[in-house]
């Protein structure tokens, strides 16, 4: 068995430990020792750097490229499955070998990726997000008509939904198409023109049935939650991981603790909004300006729950922005007061604590299979690290390397 040895570099373990100079030796795609003076039959030179685990994007959209009402118009149905081919490459070439899709890619995007046919990181799905009638996830335009955004298919039931009854067979519904996470809008969100980020949608009894359905099967739910009446009905109704989280208040963040919950920020996403509507696209005003009214508000709730203690995973909505330019979001969270060290654990170990996938991968130690990304300079430094991304390896097998 060929032992490749990643020496020379810093090696950071996805914990909040310090990272140390070291070598890992890979065996058959896992990692088999972690230390110096180690020894190999192929060696990767990673002086000049460190080697990380692969990076984990909590939040993104494989099928969305800048959605705009128009652009969805004028996109022909079947193009969004090519997309995703293309933005999987982006995603992965950027150093993210483990991505969950917060809706659109449905299980034949997820398999093409596990049988090889495209390059990709490995994905969790949730495939449609739950809405209510007039909510985040309703498609109705006041034209008359649906400008849908995720259209329903034989692989992706539609996700608009009311009463508990109607929850419950949808969301078996949903996982039947091969969900491995249940998406729910518990507030209303920001692309979408006719409701509003703070006020809640679903009532508790219709969470409680996704977290109940969601149980059974075995996966957790994610909830688009961004006031805090809807975040609080997620959290006191099981809800794992509350996305975007812009307006927490202080009993929301107590919440948050007493059940464990993540947050994913997504900080990146209403930035992308104004660069877009910025460069041309064109977006509904009445989008831009949520877009803008939310960003420091977001911020400073990102800022409290951190100094608070709540557990905080990477997400980024790629897909409202641009795909592949994920590793943007650490900065971003820099900024909202994380150490550099924080935002790295954040795509890390605890996002694959967040993902269920922690005893596989995340970490760097004995055991854990080699998804790996080798990172220019040091972890002390999150500033344009999308830049600094020298090779990313699936299972010990280097699948990119960028150009110099
Ligand atoms: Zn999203």
């Amino acid at each position: 068995m060929t032992r490749t040895i990643f020496a020379g570099g810093i090696v950071y373990d996805g914990t909040t430990g310090r990272p140390a100079p070291g070598d890992v030796v890979v065996e058959d795609g896992r990692i088999v020792d972690v230390g110096t003076g180690l020894d190999g039959d192929v060696a990767v030179d990673c002086s000049g750097g460190y080697l990380s685990p692969g990076f984990m994007d909590c939040h993104v959209h494989v099928t969305l490229d800048n959605p705009s009402q128009m652009r969805i118009i004028e996109t022909p149905f079947s193009l969004q499955f090519f997309s995703a081919a293309a933005n999987l490459r982006k995603t992965l070439d950027a150093g993210v070998t483990t991505i969950r899709d917060a809706g659109g890619a449905d299980l034949g995007v997820k398999e093409a990726v596990d049988r090889g046919m495209i390059p990709g990181p490995r994905m969790q799905i949730s495939i449609i997000m739950l809405s209510q009638t007039g909510g985040h996830g309703d498609d109705w335009s006041i034209c008359g008509g649906d400008v849908p955004f995720f259209l329903p298919h034989p692989g992706r039931p539609s996700g608009l939904v009311d009463g508990p009854d109607e929850v419950r067979r949808r969301v078996r519904e949903i996982i039947r198409a091969g969900a491995d996470v249940i998406k729910v809008a518990t507030t209303g969100g920001v692309l979408s023109p006719h409701d509003d980020p703070r006020h809640a949608h679903f009532r508790d009894a219709e969470i409680a049935v996704m977290t109940e359905e969601a149980t059974a099967a075995g996966i957790h739910v994610m909830a688009h939650a961004q006031g805090a009446g809807g975040i609080k009905a997620a959290l006191r109704n099981g809800v794992r991981s509350i996305e975007h989280g812009i307006y927490l208040d202080d009993e929301a963040i107590e919440m948050m603790l007493q059940a464990g919950a993540w947050l994913v920020p997504t900080l990146h996403a209403p930035r992308a909004v104004i660069a877009a509507a910025e460069s041309g696209l064109p977006i509904p005003a009445s989008a831009v300006d949520k877009a803008r009214s939310v960003a420091d508000a977001h911020a400073d709730s990102v800022r409290r729950a951190h100094e608070a203690g709540v557990r905080i995973a990477m997400g980024t909505d790629c897909g409202v922005g641009a795909h592949g330019s994920n590793l943007e979001e650490l900065e971003l969270m820099e900024q909202a007061g994380m150490s550099p060290l924080d935002t790295l654990h954040a795509t890390t170990g605890s996002a694959a604590e967040l993902l269920d996938v922690a005893t596989d991968r995340g970490t760097i130690r004995p055991g854990q299979r080699a998804d790996l990304v080798l990172v220019d300079g040091d972890p002390d430094n999150v500033t344009k690290l999308g830049d600094r991304v020298r090779a990313v390896f699936l299972d010990g097998v280097e699948v990119s390397r960028r150009a110099d």
